[in-house]
């Protein structure tokens, strides 16, 4: 088990009277850890990261990193004295040094001489070795992000604090640059913390994932448990397209539902809002089902590797992903089937 590097306790900051942004965050960034913060643009990331990063102060709670308190009502620790290094949205290159200037500045923890040196090195593992003398506004957006990394991870920070790092990207190298920044991670050791509104980049870059939604933390879990497992309406459509029904439980693990029965993730009883995604439901020709269970589709999403249906039953539509095998047209009949069990979330929000 890793031990845990950053604490945040009851983290909370309003600016003004309309309430807090950030309002009493709980969480842990282990050693060794990506971790994501995804929410909705204004549920309060970039807040948390300011406050943790010191840019801010925090009305409550407290910050501590490795056991030192960086923040609390009492205490403010300076930013460049935190240990945690930073890669902005913009990356924030100073324009007038060179790329390798970039890196070294912050070195000031080792002799003068050795600076360069070394900041050439960190350069080489980010790939930005050969664009050492020049400056940044000659780099397109991927080669600035990597000198950005460079010049953050260089110090050795025991934690990096990533501000929407790939946004300015396009998708192609978007997707290039998560895989190449969170192997740099792992190779180096270190532990980051990233905030973003994509929940494709939480679930592809993170190890583990808190969901945000107005200031407040709804669900921290692994990809595949806050994907799989949401446990409030919100994380479960935020997290992606998914079917939400209301069922009458009896106390068991099965329900009865429009699609016949189907399993529950827990012992449930009474009315309940369940949630399954469209990949847990699977498409059939109908033979001999009662004519309520029969549905009709109503249109279909071609992506190439797989097909999502749009289908009615009763008063009711699904979504329903498949391979892009078995082919069904607009106004075919059909059955769906559950491939997996239906997770039961809280109504509370
Ligand atoms: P985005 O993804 O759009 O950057 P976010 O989740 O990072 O959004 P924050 O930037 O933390 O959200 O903002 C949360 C809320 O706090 C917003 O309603 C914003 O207007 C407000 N806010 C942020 N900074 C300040 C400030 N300095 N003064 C007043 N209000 C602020």
């Amino acid at each position: 088990m890793m031990s845990d590097l950053l604490t945040v306790r009851n983290l909370t900051k309003s600016f003004d009277e309309n309430g807090p942004v950030v309002d009493r965050l709980d969480f842990e960034v282990r050693e060794h850890e990506i971790f994501a913060m995804l929410g909705p643009s204004g549920c309060g990331k970039t807040t948390c990261l300011r406050l943790i990063s010191g840019f801010e102060d925090a009305d409550k709670g407290e910050v501590r990193l490795d056991g030192e308190v960086l923040e609390s009502p009492q205490t403010h620790v300076a930013p460049q004295d935190r240990g945690i290094g930073f890669v902005f949205q913009d990356y924030a290159l100073f324009p007038h040094l060179s790329v390798l200037e970039n890196v070294a500045f912050g070195l000031t923890d080792i002799p003068k001489h050795k600076r360069l040196v070394y900041a050439e090195e960190v350069l080489c593992r980010t790939g930005m070795g050969d664009y050492k003398d020049r400056n940044p506004s000659e780099l397109s957006g991927g080669q600035q992000q990597r000198v950005a990394l460079a010049r953050a991870i260089a110090p050795k920070p025991k934690l990096v604090l990533l501000d929407e790092p790939f946004s300015n990207l396009d998708a192609m190298l978007r997707d290039s640059m998560r895989k190449e920044v969170r192997e740099l991670l792992k190779k180096a050791g270190m532990s980051a913390l990233l905030v973003t509104h994509d929940q494709e980049e939480a679930l592809s870059f993170a190890d583990r994932i808190a969901v945000m939604n107005d200031g407040k933390i709804e669900q921290i879990g692994t990809p595949e448990e806050v994907y799989y497992n949401p446990k409030t309406k919100f994380v479960a459509q935020f997290l992606g397209r998914t079917n939400l029904f209301h069922a009458d439980a009896q106390g068991g693990s099965q329900v009865a539902t429009k699609l016949g029965p189907m399993n529950l993730n827990c012992n449930a009883c009474g009315r309940v809002l369940c949630s399954i995604r469209p990949e847990h439901l699977t498409l059939e020709k109908p033979t001999n089902q009662k004519p309520e269970n029969v549905g009709t589709v109503l249109g279909r999403e071609f992506k190439g590797h797989d097909i999502t249906y749009h289908v009615q039953l009763g008063e009711e539509k699904y979504l329903v992903h498949t391979d892009n095998r078995v082919l069904f047209e607009p106004n075919d009949a059909v059955v769906i089937k559950p491939l997996e069990s239906a997770v039961i979330l809280d109504e509370s929000d």
